[in-house]
């Protein structure tokens, strides 16, 4: 399946999460069998051609996409998390993001020293989360050069905002 079948699978949902945005629901993408697969297939090649030891993932829906990504190259996944809902010690990060604040945690002990972690999440806007997520995975002693998504907002910049923290971003499909 090519990027623009697997693209014409997402469906766009006016006014949510508030008026006048416009939300890239990939719930449509990830129940067809075949394009999931697909976009799985194609994460995968590029975590691979990144040097993937590690695949991180943002919750909620970088848990989707990042841990079939993980499983489908046979690498361990590590959950970048909402608060609270790590059973252990945390280190965590507070953030800006496109509709508010938020903050992600992680176990610090779930990334060996120097680990090659490439990031996986559904979808990059202003790159915030994304950034916040690659601070914390790095203050938590991972290599973080590459992140992955399925779909880049490129009106939004954070592919640069990435790219000038020394992290290259690819994704499935503007
Ligand atoms: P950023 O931090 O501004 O790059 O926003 C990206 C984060 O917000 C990701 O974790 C996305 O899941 C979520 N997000 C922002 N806009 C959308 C959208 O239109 N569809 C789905 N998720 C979105």
């Amino acid at each position: 399946m090519t990027r623009d079948e697997i693209k014409a699978l997402v469906r766009t949902v006016p006014d949510f999460p508030a008026k006048g945005i416009l939300f890239r629901d990939v719930t449509t993408l990830i129940r067809h069998g075949d394009g999931f697969a697909a976009c799985i297939a194609h994460l995968a090649r590029m975590a691979e051609a990144a040097g993937a030891e590690v695949i991180a993932g943002m919750e909620a829906r970088g848990f989707i996409f990042g841990a079939a990504v993980a499983a489908h190259m046979r690498l361990g996944f590590v959950p970048v998390r909402k608060p609270g809902k790590l059973p252990v010690r945390t280190v965590g990060i507070d953030y800006a993001l496109e509709y508010g604040r938020d903050r992600l945690e992680i176990d610090p002990g779930a990334i060996d020293k120097g680990a090659r972690v490439v990031i996986v999440d559904d979808l990059i806007a202003t790159g915030g989360t994304a950034l916040a997520a690659t601070e914390l995975l790095r203050g938590a002693g991972a290599r973080v050069d590459h992140a992955l998504f399925v779909i880049d907002l490129p009106d939004l910049h954070g592919a640069e905002r990435l790219r000038g923290a020394g992290v290259s971003v690819e994704a499935l499909m503007d």
